[in-house]
């Protein structure tokens, strides 16, 4: 059985599955009162290359099988059913390791079989895709069977947001806000858009104001995760009092907003922090 290779202070395990040819991909396991979550990996490595994400450095090695996908599914879950046999199937979300939607195809056939009633049982509701803007795949995102999307925002300003996403070159804000309209919400559902608030670069009130303008049209939440530091990063995160007096400049403007409490960020293990060719 697969067993957690680190495991963090808060409950958070991190997992290393070995694949066939050699290379490995990471899970990471985050304990909830409810129901934990399982963030799973759909590449080995990343293309996309944002300048905030330890993934992101080694480029893209290949991308991985629906099984492949699925197996770190049912990998974790077993393993988390033997702590506990009283746990519920965790909910997921495809942040760990690669652009979801850039493996759309397998991606697609993972997510049929994990809220197949004879497959994962899961319902849609119960899995979240993050994309950083990946236009080709957001416009087959009706494809997915309804579940939830994240959207890797970051910034209201192209200029900004072509530096930390490189993909923003390609297809700008005003291109990933077209396709999302096209997206089809149940009532109740929303789209996630993840805010890395990082140190003295995208928390001004300038920000706070073009974010309400970008977003009025759309039916949205704002998660805010507090950037996480990792080895040879050059941003660091805000303080506490900053981050909270953005969430205040946001909510000003009648935006929903959550703040993320960052989980696993001692095992690097939080959001951006994967990386399978570092020593752990
Ligand atoms: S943030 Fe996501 S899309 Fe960007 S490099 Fe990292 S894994 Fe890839």
């Amino acid at each position: 059985m697969l067993t957690p290779t680190l495991k963090s202070h808060d409950g958070t395990a991190k997992f290393i599955m070995p694949l066939h040819d050699g290379m490995s991909v990471e899970s990471v396991l985050v304990p909830f009162a409810n129901r934990d979550c399982v963030c799973l990996s759909t590449q080995v490595g990343c293309a996309m290359g944002c300048k905030f994400c330890h993934t992101g450095l080694m480029g893209l090695k290949r991308n991985l099988t629906s099984q492949e996908i699925i197996a770190q599914y049912n990998d974790v879950k077993k393993w988390n059913l033997s702590q506990d046999p009283t746990r519920l199937s965790p909910n997921i979300v495809f942040m760990g390791q690669g652009e979801p939607l850039h493996n759309f195809e397998e991606l697609k056939a993972a997510i049929e079989w994990l809220i197949h009633p004879k497959g994962g049982k899961l319902g849609p509701r119960q899995i979240t895709v993050s994309t950083s803007g990946y236009l080709p795949g957001l416009k087959r995102f009706n494809e997915l069977g309804g579940v939830n999307l994240a959207l890797s925002l970051h910034s209201p300003f192209d200029h900004e947001r072509s530096e930390l996403i490189p993909l923003n070159n390609k297809w700008p804000l005003k291109e990933v806000f077209s396709a999302l309209s096209e997206v089809k919400l149940r009532s109740q559902q929303f789209i996630n858009c993840e805010y890395l608030i990082i140190k003295d670069l995208n928390h001004t009130a300038l920000h706070a104001q073009a974010l309400a303008e970008l977003l009025k049209n759309h039916r949205t939440i704002m998660n805010l995760i507090p950037f996480n530091p990792f080895p040879g990063a050059k941003w660091a995160r805000p303080s506490d009092e900053e981050i909270e007096s953005f969430k205040k400049e946001l909510v000003s403007h009648k935006l929903r907003v959550f703040l993320r409490t960052t989980k696993g960020d001692d095992i690097m293990a939080a959001c951006g922090q994967l990386n399978t060719e570092i020593k752990q």
